[in-house]
């Protein structure tokens, strides 16, 4: 048995019963949904035409949003539907970047995230979906595709079918008949503007709540209300001048007459800021693990820094975490109630192995181990063995937690792969790209350290710089001028490089993040340059995350 839909776009009117009768069953709250009719207007001027296409969730049979979550909160049944459970969700976003085709919000009341769920209580008691009893056209049939008597596997086998973006492999279960590339690539049209259809700008995911309180409101939220109106209608007014609305009508080209609104940046500063400290982590153990390879004289105080800094990062990394998530308060979760295929849950254990290897490096060093009763236990050797360098058990240890460093750098660059919605995030140097970063991190949070304990391998520590910067540079221009698989993967580095981050990245990114400080360590070495650049490093660290994730995000999925 395998449920699945078709939306025959011969018969649909653009009534949106289906919109509401899914609200209403389901109680959905003001500014989010899980189906909706997106409209989109077509033609050469007199004639034009309007197509409209249903929205919602595929029940992708390899669906991202079951693999990326971490706590099982989205599950595919045996039926094919693809479910949730919102007493699990941590409100993590991370199934929202997964679903190519934008299908899940976050619920503005308990602030997790739900979706089209096929109307699995009803099916169970042998009635059909809301929007399918609703519908006075009959143009959404649902049904078991494997079953030869049902109408829907009888229209799939006469029908020419189309998909939205085959090319992602999710293999979804909702077919269009007449769907219209125009209307289902979210990439053939603008977003929208205000308009008569449109006017909702505001009020999905994170604002909706914001949108609720404007509605029920008293007179400061209307002005409220009237100044974003003003500010949407100004954006807007800008835009036309450039390129007149109505032209593209007249020169044919598809625009979206009605359409959700933007869910905005989903995974915001709290993201950036979780790579950055992350990076800094790692990059606190690797430097000196690097030193000690290298057969520099790691002292003690430097350890014992080292073991610090990296905890107090680690520390922040897990702060951040928690507080991007909708639902904080069920953060365990992801230890608790893992979903292996998950990096978040992979990560989860990354953090917690790589927190407690650097505890016990820490504890060693501040000679917390009591050797007497250590020996009691006949283990002092044991003890010394896994965290002394000198000795060849310590370096067993030190490569065990040099491997779990890497892994908290690169880790992130897989859960940013499992991000299917977002094609800039599926570049394969990715993973080098926080390699790197970790290690510019280290050796500059070293240089900074410098200025209270003595290090005999500062040299060392700017070499190290050097060598980074050139290979960010590297890794950046690979990214960005690489062939792009896709239009919107190419359209991200248009933003990057020539749009809305274009001076974030030219000025504060490539000048004063790498050039600059690349150019001050290799003229003059002094220790006040060196300082000036560890600061400019980590703020173009900073930058270049806070690109990296954001601007993917601005390109819309439907
Ligand atoms: Fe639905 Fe999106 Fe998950 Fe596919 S990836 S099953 S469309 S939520």
């Amino acid at each position: 048995m395998k449920y699945g839909f078709i939306i025959d776009n011969r018969k649909c009117i653009g009534c949106h019963a289906c919109t509401t009768a899914c609200k209403s069953e389901h109680d959905v709250a003001v500014g989010v949904n899980r189906t909706y009719v997106k409209q989109v207007e077509k033609g050469e001027f007199p004639n034009t035409r309007r197509i409209f296409s249903v929205m919602r969730c595929n029940h992708c049979t390899d669906a991202p949003c079951v693999e990326i979550c971490p706590v099982e909160a989205l599950y595919t049944r045996e039926d094919g539907i693809v479910d949730f459970d919102n007493n699990r969700c941590i409100g993590c976003k991370s199934c929202m970047q997964a679903c190519p085709y934008d299908a899940l919000y976050i619920d503005p009341d308990n602030k997790t995230a739900a979706k089209c769920n096929y109307c699995a209580h009803r099916i169970e008691v042998g009635r059909e979906p809301a929007c399918v009893s609703v519908c006075p056209e009959h143009a959404i049939i649902a049904g078991d595709m494997e079953n030869p008597n049902t109408e829907i596997s009888q229209l799939l086998a006469r029908q020419i079918t189309t998909v939205r973006k085959p090319e992602k492999g999710t293999n979804p279960n909702l077919f269009y008949i007449n769907g219209d590339t125009a209307s289902l690539n979210p990439e053939a049209t603008d977003k929208s503007g205000p308009g008569l259809w449109n006017s909702q700008s505001r009020g999905v995911g994170h604002f909706a709540k914001a949108a609720e309180k404007m509605m029920n409101s008293n007179d400061d939220v209307n002005l409220l209300q009237i100044s974003i109106d003003n500010d949407i209608q100004a954006a807007y007014q800008r835009k036309d001048n450039e390129n007149p609305n109505y032209i593209d009508v007249l020169n044919g080209k598809a625009r979206r007459v009605y359409d959700t609104p933007d869910k905005g940046i989903l995974w915001g500063w709290e993201v950036s800021a979780y790579v950055m400290t992350k990076a800094i982590s790692a990059g606190a153990f690797l430097i000196p693990f690097l030193a000690m390879l290298l057969g520099y004289e790691v002292s003690e105080s430097t350890k014992i820094t080292s073991a610090i800094i990296s905890l107090v990062f680690l520390g922040l990394t897990g702060l951040f975490l928690v507080m991007d998530l909708d639902r904080p308060d069920r953060f365990l979760n992801v230890l608790l109630r893992p979903q292996w295929k998950s990096w978040l849950v992979r990560g989860g254990y990354i953090i917690t192995i790589f927190g407690g290897l650097i505890s016990l490096w820490l504890a060693y060093h501040l000679g917390i181990f009591p050797k007497n009763s250590i020996q009691n236990y006949g283990s002092t050797d044991t003890i010394k063995a896994v965290t002394n360098p000198l000795l060849s058990g310590g370096k067993i240890f030190l490569w065990i937690t040099a491997f779990f460093g890497v892994m908290l750098a690169i880790y992130t660059a897989f859960l940013f792969a499992q991000a299917k919605g977002r094609d800039f995030w599926q570049s394969p140097s990715l993973a080098l790209h926080m390699l790197v970063h970790s290690v510019m991190a280290g050796a500059a949070i070293f240089i900074l350290s410098s200025l209270f304990i003595d290090l005999s391998w500062i040299s060392l520590l700017k070499t190290t710089l050097v060598i980074s910067l050139v290979v960010n540079l590297f890794t950046m221009i690979t990214e960005l001028t690489m062939t792009h698989p896709s239009n919107s993967a190419h359209t991200v580095v248009q933003m990057i490089t020539k749009g809305m981050y274009k001076n974030l990245f030219w000025m504060v990114v490539v000048l004063l993040g790498n050039v600059l400080p690349l150019i001050l360590l290799l003229v003059t070495p002094s220790t006040i340059v060196l300082l000036v650049s560890a600061v400019l490093v980590l703020i173009g660290i900073y930058a270049t995350e806070k690109i990296w994730i954001e601007a993917p995000q601005r390109i819309p999925l439907a």
